[in-house]
């Protein structure tokens, strides 16, 4: 009893309009759970492959039917008859079965979708909610998080021109239920003030939800719009701000060029990077900085911690890390981060992604559980991020359903802890 009896995957559309893919999982009592799979924009060179067909004739190349097949044919008979409770014994099996490196032979997203189908009918056969269940899973202590809402989009998320992926705002409220109204509040001034200023146009929102207005002169005007928003709602010194330049996608032959949209190139070197984040913390009550420099630059990130973490600034990975053990090990090493952002399908497993969440907190590091620019209504990563015990989540903006059902996981289970 309690075996699983029978898993089916199907080809449904993300928040992009490209293809990923549902799995349903059944278990011999007759219970089921369900996942989806999210997929990155400015995804790093180093995460687990997402098997796409590459059959131009379908979806542009982009359709996951190879992915689906390698669920139903090669895992599926292994998975079946065992009990979805044992996460670890499964997530094995499925690496043991692909046996590459960076799960190119079935694919990351195949795994991913029935690692998290496992955790849920795992939950649901032990009678307790999904974030209690990953806490007992992870041997960590459940806790509630600290929102970062992505309300500014640029780089690979948005048509604008910003080179910067990223500008987010977290309030400093007393609990999740208060930051989430702060930040609706925060956006909906935001609104207001661009189209004041710019027009409606620059009211357009990018991939996560965030608006994504053009003719940005600088990454310091950004928050200059944040620092005015977060005033005119009535809230000036209670928010603090992020952010994540996804650099490796304006790196190339050793310069960062900020003008890497537009027609106008505007080269920076590491060192004038480091200039603009230093001025950016001076000025604007900037907590967090993710990727800041190209993925393979271990050692600027490292310069950069080095300035920032007496300022009290987290230097974040992600693309530099990609939720992978190895990666991470060699940041702790060189020293190149204080903190990890945690992606799940960066790695394929929920078990391999709770090892690299102890991993960095080996290091003392800080965590945050962070969704894909291509997302579905899947919440799960909102009981994931509180069950190990995460401090910091991003799920994108205030708007856009595949954000707040997140988010809105979050209310219900800071409710729950009440
Ligand atoms: C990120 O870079 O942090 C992100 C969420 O974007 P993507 O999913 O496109 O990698
Ligand atoms: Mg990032």
């Amino acid at each position: 009893m309690n075996a699983i009896q029978k898993l089916h995957a199907r080809e449904i559309l993300d928040s992009r309009g490209n293809p990923t893919i549902e799995l349903e999982m059944v278990l011999d009592n007759g219970m089921k759970a369900w996942s989806s799979v999210p997929s990155g924009a400015s995804t790093g060179k180093h995460e687990a492959v997402e098997l796409r067909d590459g059959d131009e004739k379908r979806f542009h190349g982009m359709g996951v039917q190879k992915a689906i097949q390698n669920i139903h044919e090669i895992i599926s008979p292994e998975i079946i008859g065992m009990n979805p409770m044992e996460q670890k014994l499964i997530d094995e099996k499925m690496i043991v079965l692909d046996g590459t490196e960076n799960k190119s032979k079935l694919g990351a997203n195949a795994i991913f979708a029935v690692s998290l189908a496992s955790a849920r009918l795992g939950a649901m056969l032990s009678g307790i909610k999904l974030y209690r269940y990953i806490a007992n899973l992870s041997g960590q202590d459940y806790s509630m998080v600290r929102p970062f809402f992505n309300v500014i989009n640029g780089g690979k998320h948005a048509g604008n021109s910003l080179a910067f992926q990223e500008c987010m705002i977290s309030p400093r409220g007393d609990s999740f239920q208060e930051n989430y109204r702060i930040a609706a509040e925060v956006y909906s001034q935001l609104k207001q003030n661009l189209k004041k200023k710019f027009g409606g146009v620059a009211t357009l929102l990018g991939d996560e939800g965030g608006f994504a207005p053009n003719n940005i002169e600088s990454i310091e005007y950004v928050f200059e719009l944040l620092i005015q928003a977060v005033k005119d709602a009535g809230y000036e010194g209670k928010v603090d701000f992020a952010i994540d330049s996804a650099a490796s996608e304006f790196y190339k032959d050793g310069v960062y060029d900020l003008g890497f949209k537009d027609d106008i190139s505007n080269k920076k070197s590491v060192d004038e990077m480091i200039d603009i984040y230093k001025n950016l913390v001076e000025k604007y009550p900037i907590i967090s900085i993710e990727d800041p420099f190209d993925q393979e630059d271990f050692e600027a990130f490292s310069n950069l911690r080095e300035i920032m973490q007496e300022k009290g600034v987290q230097v974040m990975g992600d693309d530099l890390t990609v939720t992978n053990k190895n990666r991470i090990q060699k940041a702790i090493d060189i020293k190149s981060c204080n903190s990890l952002l945690l992606k799940i399908n960066q790695i394929g497993t929920i078990s391999e992604a709770i090892d690299a969440f102890k991993l960095a907190k080996s290091d003392r590091w800080s965590v945050m559980v962070s969704h894909r620019s291509g997302e579905t209504t899947d919440d799960f990563i909102a009981d994931f991020a509180v069950g190990i015990g995460a401090e910091q989540v991003k799920f994108g903006s205030v708007a856009r359903g595949e954000r707040v059902v997140k988010y809105n996981r979050l209310v219900a289970i800071e409710e729950d802890l009440l």
